[in-house]
């Protein structure tokens, strides 16, 4: 089995204050405004203990990084891994406040973690840590204060266990005070395709830029989970060929091009893996990244474009489905290429643009169509990718370092106003 190799000699955090000080220096931001932004404002670490269906207690390590409040309640998901620890979760919701930012959305940043392998547990005993972690956050979570959804791991079912468990323990009925639940009970429509659906929207306006037909395009999809798979779906949908897709079984390359339908039944009936899938040859992870191709989605796992393999890419443009997927490292030999590269925190704003959504009709109980919720997720969507392409412009910098600048021209003002100097 190949895998994507992890590189953990960098804080992910440390990456994150590298690009909050490109930006910052770019626009002459106010070192009070840096100062502010570089630390989280809580960090919650919980020991979890759950009864396993064996009888025998574990004990998990838990997490909650609020970084920003200053535009809104904080909104960020939960993500259940092994490798989860405190600089990551902390990465990933500074991540957040400049991703809400950016969408323009009235939220500060958080994420929550358990380290955790929920391949190898069983639903009742996930139900019960997704419960234990309800309790240990319920001061913590709120409909006006912190509001989690699903990450890498975690999906609707996660959302309903948790919505239930802080409902009895408050004792109200507020299903806004998480996002990305199940239709059933509060979700929104188009919510669960949204990350992908913010990829497809993005790719097509970078291909527009380039000049390149969508439909004369070609695609390499990396990670067949919620974002891979809807982001390869959509894609294929615009007439895009995806020549390649992958997941934690391995690549998976087919010239001719991959039918997504196909592999999506595939992987619905093989245990949610790629595993196997003889239509295509196998390749690894690490050859499916430097394939040629116009369009690469890094949509699995962090820190994959490293230095080396940034050196081998051969694409036009890379659209960032994953949190962190490129070291700061990679940056400058991507630009230097001339590679368009639309940043995770606008690359992936999809998901919690219809978060927004889901919990605005929440506090209407008034409820739209899908056809409404997409409409209104492209409008913003293409919105922050002209903001962030015309700042990339403005200031001859990188897409990246342009949504930054994007985000603390926002968060500046929020700071500000608030006074907190
Ligand atoms: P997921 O758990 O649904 O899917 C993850 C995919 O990555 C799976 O196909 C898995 O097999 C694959 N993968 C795991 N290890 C791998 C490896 N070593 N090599 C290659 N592939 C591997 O997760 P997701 O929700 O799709 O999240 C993927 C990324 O997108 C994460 O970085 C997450 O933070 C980010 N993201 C997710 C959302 C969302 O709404 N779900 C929103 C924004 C950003």
């Amino acid at each position: 089995m190949s895998s994507i190799t992890q590189t953990t000699h960098e804080s992910m955090y440390e990456a994150v204050l590298a690009r909050l000080n490109t930006a910052s220096q770019l626009i002459n931001l106010p070192d009070s405004i840096t100062e502010v932004l570089r630390y989280p404002q809580k960090e919650v670490k919980v020991s979890l203990p759950v009864v396993m269906d064996n009888g025998k207690i574990k004990v998990f390590e838990a997490f909650r990084v609020i970084h920003s409040t200053h535009l809104g309640p904080s909104k960020g998901g939960i993500r259940y891994a092994m490798d989860v620890n405190e600089d990551e979760v902390k990465a990933l919701a500074a991540w957040m406040t400049f991703k809400c930012a950016v969408a323009d959305l009235p939220y500060g940043g958080a994420k929550g973690g358990i380290k955790c392998n929920p391949r190898q547990m069983s639903e009742s005993e996930l139900e019960r840590l997704s419960r234990a972690y309800a309790k240990a956050m319920k001061d913590i979570f709120g409909v006006n204060k912190d509001i989690p959804a699903p990450d890498m791991g975690t999906s609707g079912r996660e959302m309903a266990w948790i919505l239930d468990e802080f409902n009895k323990i408050t004792g109200e009925d507020s299903p806004g005070v998480i996002t990305g639940k199940p239709v059933g009970l509060g979700g929104s429509l188009g919510r669960e395709a949204a990350t992908g659906r913010g990829v497809m929207v993005n790719a097509l306006q970078s291909l527009t830029k380039l000049n390149i037909n969508p439909k004369q395009s070609t695609a390499v999809v990396q990670g067949f989970g919620n974002v891979g798979s809807h982001a390869a779906r959509l894609l294929a949908e615009q007439g895009i060929k995806i020549i390649a897709i992958a997941d934690a079984s391995g690549g998976y390359y087919n010239e001719k091009g991959i039918d997504i339908h196909d592999a999506l039944n595939y992987v619905a009936k093989n245990n949610r893996s790629l595993e196997g899938y003889s239509k295509a040859t196998k390749i690894t992870n690490e050859e499916l990244l430097v394939l040629p191709t116009d369009l690469l989605v890094p949509a699995a796992l962090q820190n994959v474009i490293t230095q080396e393999i940034a050196k081998d890419v051969k694409c036009k443009i890379i659209v960032e489905g994953a949190n962190g997927p490129t070291l700061p490292d990679a940056d400058p030999i991507l630009n230097d290429k001339g590679i368009i590269v639309v940043p995770d925190i606008l690359a992936n704003s999809g998901g919690v643009t219809v978060s927004y959504f889901e919990w605005v009709q929440n506090k209407m109980g008034y409820y739209w169509t899908e056809e409404e919720v997409n409409q209104k997720h492209d409008e913003k969507m293409k919105t922050a990718f002209e903001k962030v392409w015309n700042n990339a412009q403005k200031y001859k910098t990188s897409m990246r370092i342009a949504a930054y600048i994007t985000a603390l021209e926002k968060l500046q003002l929020g700071i500000k106003m608030k006074g907190h100097f």
